[in-house]
């Protein structure tokens, strides 16, 4: 019998006995079985010993002259805590033994023993400091990952006090005080976004696995400003014990600056862009029209159908630029200014009128379901926008003779609006794809309709922005509803 299975490990053992017998005893059978043995005959040989030595079992008797087997217990156990210590004890001292198992002794040996017994219990000891060398090493592998991590770590138990943390998250944090192991969260930090995703966490129920994140700006402890230009995307999870029950919280924070001042130098780069073009653009809008006027001369039908040809494709140049204007400033989070209560009726009324001469053009019928609805808190104009954004693709996308209803109905704290129509539907595969940036879909009924791609994500922006949501349920043939979900006033 081999008292390891890993044929490479040599356990270290340290036998110390007064009794010269014993000692050379156990060193015998201990050595057959490939462990290195050294032995002390007193308490105060044997610590000393195990000061200058790492040893993975120590055997000691109780009773010795001098420093005793308690007293190397509670040594062993303060200073080696991957060590475990094993008494030898006589038969009428078994109180003493059990009082040596609660100071920290792994286990007993009763004198005399066979070399079949002291096998048998030092193989078990063997076992369990591996276990408590493979946890320790398994610690400080984990302290090192998390140490040199870019990324910050923070683990808080489910009463939201830090266990575990970084230099990285310090450091995003802007956090510079003491060491906060067992500290309350709020001693890190009181950003609120960090402490309701971490809530929402420990809030959830037993088994339950959810990832939350969000984006924020840390802002400096003193002077509450925000650091400079720092972009945080922090997510939570939760860590949970065998049974599924929620122990804490892991948040692990990363720096997103450099991609949100990536985002924002394209944002910038467009608006310019299109800013720089609409002006020249809509200069020579108004010289063509100067032309066909007539006021530099009579044109010829020809000419007059040509000018008129070259206005419509710059006007649809100035239109994608001032699209791609409303997006930047959307974007840039600037349009969401002037709030105020506002009856979502009242604003779909005077659009659906202000539509009804196109919608007549394509013999379309349109109409708005009237419902009373609560306030909501939103800024008019873009809200005018929104909802002129899907009446017109609905208007576009419908053939001639079509119906489109507009209907609104309460849901929970919500206001919903319905646009619906029985127009050409989006095919099922390119529905998730439509609120993208310049995305068209092109089928045989709609190629020839021109259009930006720029209109569903201005809406998606604006409503986001108003904290709500904006979905569509559409089948191809049969028609399209575009659903829009604002929070009610509260
Ligand atoms: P545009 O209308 O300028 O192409 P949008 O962003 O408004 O840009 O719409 C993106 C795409 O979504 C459109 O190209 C069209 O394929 C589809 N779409 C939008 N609204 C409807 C609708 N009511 N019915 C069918 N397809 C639609």
């Amino acid at each position: 019998m081999s008292l390891i299975e890993d044929q490479l490990y040599q356990p270290k053992i340290l036998v110390i006995d007064d009794e010269r017998r014993i000692r050379e005893g156990c060193a015998k059978i201990l050595r057959k079985e490939k462990c290195v043995v050294d032995m002390a005959e007193n308490g105060n040989a044997g610590l000393e010993m195990i000061a200058h030595n790492h040893y993975d079992v120590v055997l000691t008797d109780l009773m010795m002259p001098g420093i005793g087997g308690m007293e190397v217990v509670s040594r062993v156990r303060e200073t080696n805590t991957d060590t475990v210590v094993i008494v030898i004890t006589g038969f009428a001292t078994l109180e003493h033994s059990i009082q040596a198992m609660k100071n920290g002794a792994f286990d007993f040996i009763p004198k005399p023993f066979t070399p079949d017994q002291l096998r048998v219990i030092v193989g078990k000891a063997l076992r369990m400091t591996r276990t408590l060398q493979d946890i320790a090493t398994e610690k400080s592998r984990l302290k090192t990952i998390v140490n040199y991590l870019t990324a910050g770590i923070l683990v808080t138990d489910r009463n939201k006090r830090i266990i575990l943390y970084n230099p990285a998250l310090l450091r995003m944090l802007g956090y510079e005080g003491e060491a906060l192991n067992d500290h309350p969260l709020s001693d890190l930090t009181t950003d609120e976004k960090i402490t309701n995703i971490i809530n929402g966490i420990l809030e959830l129920n037993e088994g339950e696995f959810k990832i939350l994140s969000a984006e924020i700006e840390p802002r400096n402890r003193n002077a509450n400003k925000p650091l400079n230009q720092l972009f945080l995307r922090a997510q939570a999870v939760p860590f949970q014990s065998g049974a599924g029950e929620i122990l804490g919280s892991v948040t692990i924070i990363d720096d997103i600056t450099h991609l949100k001042l990536m985002d924002q130098m394209k944002s910038d780069f467009v608006s310019m862009v299109s800013h720089e073009i609409r002006s020249p653009l809509t200069t020579v809008l108004s010289q063509i029209k100067i032309l066909l006027d007539g006021l530099a001369g009579e044109l010829g039908a020809k000419q007059a159908e040509i000018l008129g040809r070259m206005s419509m494709k710059i006007n649809g140049l100035v239109e994608l630029s001032n699209e791609l204007l409303d997006l930047s400033r959307i974007e840039a989070g600037l349009i969401v200014q002037d709030r105020k209560e506002l009856q979502l009726m009242d604003v779909l009324a005077e659009l659906i009128d202000f539509f009804q001469p196109r919608a007549k053009e394509k013999n379309i019928t349109l109409a708005l379901k009237k419902t009373p609805l609560p306030v909501i808190s939103a800024d008019r104009k873009n809200m005018e926008e929104v909802f002129s954004n899907l009446i017109t693709n609905a208007l576009i996308y419908t053939p001639d003779g079509g119906k489109i209803i507009v209907s609104g109905e309460v849901r929970g704290d919500f206001v919903v609006i319905h646009v619906k129509d029985n127009g050409y539907g989006i095919a099922a595969d390119e529905i998730p794809r439509i609120f993208e940036r310049f995305y068209r879909s092109k089928t045989e009924k709609t190629r020839n309709i021109v259009g930006t791609g720029l209109g569903l994500p201005i809406v998606k922006s604006i409503v986001e922005a108003h904290n709500g949501t904006v979905a569509v349920t559409s089948e191809e043939g049969v028609g399209s509803t575009f659903s829009v979900r604002l929070p009610v006033k509260q």
